[in-house]
């Protein structure tokens, strides 16, 4: 069975003329499955009968469970664990800004980059997520608080440059106005840094904000804290964030987790700066979040600040991520982690 949900209209119009039907039979499926997020052909009073009959033999409509969330008492921030059609879980977070509201979604089961840091990659990646399943995650948290969802963030668990075609095809799905219709300024997808990928994107030239998770201002530092930089340095990282930045206008973020004794020294600030001023990105500090397994703690507070003024004297625009649902489990992948434990 075809999975119809993760279908771009443009690909469900060529799908309706090729069993003769037409084109604009593809606008009201569409408005079915991405705005009234009906889970039955049955439901899409809108199409004859016979046609309802010929697209539930062909066509499955995916949907997760819930398997649990998690809210937070301080900020609100909701976490959740969704089961897939497989029995596979991935988590995606609700927080709760002035702003509006902000998901942020898993793009694999698992992950294969292997960051000495991060708790998603300890069990190594299952699977790549099919664009409905990234959709699902948001169509999920929307329903469940009865709110629209403004910005979205691909900043879960997975690596998502090492599943790009279903994720740019998740892009133009969740900002299609036929859609959520998410402005793809409001788009915020984070690499840890695949090149060829980052390239390829910058071609696409969408308006979504791209974030690369540098943690480290030398290749030697980076190499030990994230085995993709054994493939691409840091000055191949930074032509390739050059070409993104030429070809979309789009600024780019630097995302730094900061831990101590790691990466928090002055001397790292000078080398981050030089990168970050190089191609004119935004640098987001963020402490890192202990994960049992890494041993790794994260830089105080104090000292975060020293970091954030380092690089602001050095010219560059840095700020501090607040750190939100700090008293449920913070770090990414941890809810998915702590559950497997307890099932084995
Ligand atoms: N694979 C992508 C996106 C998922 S991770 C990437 O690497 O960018 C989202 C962000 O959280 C990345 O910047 C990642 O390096 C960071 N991260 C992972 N584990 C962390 C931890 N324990 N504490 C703080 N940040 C972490």
């Amino acid at each position: 069975m075809k999975d119809i949900k993760s279908l771009t209209l443009e690909q469900l119009k060529e799908e309706m003329t090729a069993i003769g039907e037409k084109p604009f039979r593809a606008g009201q499926i569409y408005k079915w499955l991405h705005v009234k997020l009906v889970n039955s052909f049955d439901e899409m009073t809108d199409l004859s009968a016979s046609l309802r009959e010929k697209l539930a033999k062909e066509y499955e409509i995916t949907d997760l469970k819930q398997l649990e969330v998690q809210i937070s008492k301080e900020d609100g921030t909701r976490k959740y664990l969704f089961a897939l059609g497989d029995g596979n879980t991935v988590e995606s977070v609700l927080m709760r800004y002035h702003h509006g509201n902000s998901v942020c979604i898993s793009s694999q089961v698992g992950c294969r980059m292997g960051c000495k840091f991060c708790a998603s990659t300890i069990g190594g990646c299952i699977r790549s997520l099919t664009s409905s399943e990234m959709l699902d995650q948001i169509y999920k948290i929307s329903a469940d608080i009865g709110e629209r969802v403004s910005n979205v963030v691909v900043m879960g668990m997975g690596e998502p440059m090492d599943n790009y075609d279903n994720v740019v095809r998740f892009i133009t799905m969740i900002s299609d106005e036929n859609g959520l219709n998410i402005s793809q300024r409001n788009l915020t997808v984070s690499t840890c840094g695949l090149v060829p990928e980052i390239r390829k994107l910058a071609d696409l030239q969408l308006s979504i904000t791209l974030a690369i998770s540098l943690h480290a201002g030398t290749d030697e530092k980076r190499k030990s804290l994230m085995p993709i930089a054994n493939k691409y340095s840091i000055a191949e990282l930074t032509d390739a964030c050059a070409y993104y930045f030429k070809k979309t206008g789009r600024r780019l973020t630097f995302e730094y987790s900061l831990i101590a004794g790691v990466n928090d020294t002055e001397k790292d600030a000078d080398d981050i700066a030089r990168i970050a001023r190089k191609v004119s990105a935004h640098v987001n500090l963020i402490p890192v979040n202990p994960v049992t397994e890494t041993g790794f703690k994260p830089t105080a507070g104090r000292d975060t600040n020293a970091f954030k003024n380092a690089l602001e004297k050095r010219g560059v625009t840095a700020t501090v991520r607040r750190e939100m649902g700090r008293d449920i489990d913070g770090a990414c992948g941890q809810l998915r982690k702590r559950r497997m434990e307890n099932l084995t």
